[in-house]
């Protein structure tokens, strides 16, 4: 298991029913593999919708080489439109997530979305989604998107109840350092974030796609680096990065300079 289930999580119904009782690689037996970054909506990209999203999703895991296994949340498309619209969208969007994963039972993991402006209706979420469902991380928080600073009071808030349920936070930070929203880059995007993770210390935070784009020359995540070197003295015991593409010209800086097993395959392949 890449990311560790919550203690709330053991014994849940719809979450870690493993296809095996041993989550250790052994001869003969194809490798795990956990993508902890996978998007989700009832619709395609041409707008129609997925009849068969859950049955969609097995198919890509059982053609793979490997023992796939997917973390999925919200993409763009209703689902989120309805989260930025008010506080039932926040709930409605976890029960989507969570009917996905129940329906795909030991191959997907749950991560909690929520909206920072309606903090009740994501608190409870969170409650229901850590404390009953068993997803396995908050986020992905998108603050470019919903318009908030992870450097806020309700951020403050929410990423110090992630940590009650030791439940990890996905933070976006932009691939390619791009203004991106409110935020005129990556940049400013990761000092924001980088103030939050300094006032809330006992969380973990896995930084989504932080290793990044493979159009990156010289690759971002070298500027990234320096400044969490600089603020911080190093890679922070409590920090995990996702690499979103295995060509990027990041992936051998991020080798270089972060700590191995503090790297996670994130892809972002929306679906
Ligand atoms: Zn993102």
């Amino acid at each position: 298991m890449i990311l560790p289930p919550t203690p709330a999580a053991v014994n849940r119904p719809c979450r870690f029913k493993e296809k095996s009782d041993d989550a250790k690689p052994a001869c003969g037996r194809p490798r795990r593999w956990i993508d902890t970054h996978m998007p989700l909506t009832v619709f395609s990209e041409n707008g129609t919708p997925r009849v068969n999203l859950a049955g969609d999703l097995l198919a890509v895991l059982d053609g793979a080489q490997a023992d796939l296994r997917f973390v999925v949340s919200p993409y763009l498309g209703p689902e989120m439109d309805a989260m930025i619209a008010g506080p039932e969208g926040v709930e409605a969007a976890s029960q989507f997530i969570h009917r996905t994963v129940c329906a795909v039972p030991g191959r997907l993991y749950g991560a909690c979305m929520v909206n920072p402006h309606f903090l009740d209706a994501s608190l409870k979420t969170m409650d229901r989604c850590f404390g009953e469902w068993g997803f396995v991380l908050l986020g992905e928080m998108l603050q470019y998107i919903m318009h908030y600073r992870m450097d806020s009071a309700p951020v403050r808030r929410l990423v110090e109840q992630a940590a009650a349920f030791d439940a990890p936070v996905q933070v976006h930070i932009s691939t390619s350092n791009r203004a991106q929203g409110r935020f005129a880059s990556g940049v400013e995007e990761l000092e924001d974030f980088l103030n939050l993770a300094e006032r809330v210390p006992e969380a973990r935070y896995l930084l989504a796609h932080l290793v990044g784009s493979p159009k990156d020359d010289p690759p971002v995540i070298a500027t990234y680096l320096d400044i969490i070197e600089k603020r911080l003295g190093g890679w922070p015991e409590n920090f995990w990065a996702e690499i979103i593409r295995f060509h990027s010209p990041g992936v051998p800086v991020a080798l270089a300079r972060i700590p191995h097993e503090k790297l996670r395959a994130g892809t972002d392949w929306c679906a």
